[in-house]
């Protein structure tokens, strides 16, 4: 029977929450003079720290319980959040699928960790023994997966087999899953040790108001609120959010061209001989295999094109974001003039 307060840092469950000042009293109208606030001004009160009407249109949007939705500073926040209260510092341990997103090693560091990293097999798949091998140790607390995973762009096929087979929190990061069909949202009242990760950052437009959101069991949920402190997201950025969400439009629009311009991308990289191979991307940037990615990429910065260079990470590898149908012109006809 899965047990979510045995997995829980003990200060953590024991841990009360800041009570914020406005916590008491949930009326708009009043003379606040409660929380130390200048009282002139247009941005002289805090923001609303339960996030109210952010949450409602999460929900609406993504057909979830507002109890089941945290929302803040980018994902990033709730990455390190996961650790925060999962993982006892220089005890607890963390797994990765190799290569993927740098913060959870960041993360992990931050809040000293041991992280274990299994390598993505040639297809950027995890190979379940592996995966069960690494899993054998009883300290790991948390799983990250990302899907699609960047830098590869592919989505992981089996990852629920690991949330049902694994003890601990899987925390699925679906940063770039507006741009895939694949998501596990719909399973978070199936599995209680479910997190999945999303953004504004990416098929949103929203990067720089760094709104994150974690959709997880109403528990889990309960601690992420307690953990983060009480103005996570500000009144701007909060603004920015919920305005962006109202235009359902735009969205769907910039995301269908996305997708259209990655299709349009791939097969004109395809095309060129410094290109060995593009990577099936089922997000909004694509992985490239070519002959010298150290040489293209200072290339192209020397023509103020600015891409990923991945060479660290996967052999000869580039990641190239998406941009609009004119950047990704420029970017093609850039490469041409560059020798291989
Ligand atoms: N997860 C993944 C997989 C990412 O690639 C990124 C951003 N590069 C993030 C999370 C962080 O997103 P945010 O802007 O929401 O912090």
């Amino acid at each position: 029977m899965f047990n979510l307060n045995t997995l829980v840092r003990p200060n953590i469950l024991a841990l009360e929450a800041y009570s914020s000042a406005r916590d008491e009293f949930s009326g708009s109208e009043g003379i606040f003079l409660d929380a130390n606030e200048n009282p002139f001004g247009n941005l002289n009160r805090y923001p609303d720290p339960l996030q109210k009407e952010l949450k409602q249109k999460l929900s609406a949007i993504k057909s979830v319980d507002t109890g089941n939705i945290f929302t803040g500073n980018g994902s990033d926040e709730a990455i390190d959040l996961c650790f925060r209260i999962f993982c006892k510092p220089g005890k607890d341990k963390a797994l990765i699928f190799t290569p993927t997103y740098g913060m959870y090693e960041v993360s992990a560091n931050v809040n000293n960790i041991e992280l274990i990293k299994v390598e993505l097999d040639s297809n950027f798949q995890i190979d379940s023994d592996t995966a069960k091998d690494a899993l054998e140790d009883n300290m790991i607390k948390l799983i990250f997966i990302c899907s699609p995973n960047n830098p590869t762009g592919n989505t992981i096929n089996n990852v629920e087999d690991i949330v049902k087979s694994f003890n601990g929190i899987v925390v699925v990061d679906e940063a770039y899953a507006d741009f895939s069909n694949t998501s596990l949202i719909d399973k978070i009242d199936v599995y209680p040790n479910l997190i999945i990760l999303q953004t504004l950052s990416k098929s949103w437009g929203l990067a720089a108001a760094r709104i994150g959101i974690a959709f997880a069991s109403a528990d889990i949920i309960k601690l992420f609120n307690k953990v983060k402190p009480p103005y996570n997201i500000s009144r701007l950025n909060y603004t920015a959010a919920v305005d962006a969400l109202d235009k359902l439009e735009i969205y769907k629009l910039q995301k269908s061209t996305i997708i259209s311009e990655r299709e349009k991308l791939t097969a004109a990289l395809a095309n060129l001989p410094m290109v060995k191979k593009v990577y099936p991307s089922q997000a909004n940037f694509l992985l490239i295999q070519v002959t010298d990615a150290d040489k293209i990429y200072n290339a192209l910065a020397a023509k103020n094109i600015i891409i990923r260079n991945r060479n660290k990470v996967v052999n000869n590898c580039l990641r190239i974001s998406v941009g609009t149908p004119q950047e990704n012109q420029e970017l093609v006809a850039a490469l041409k003039t560059i020798e291989s």
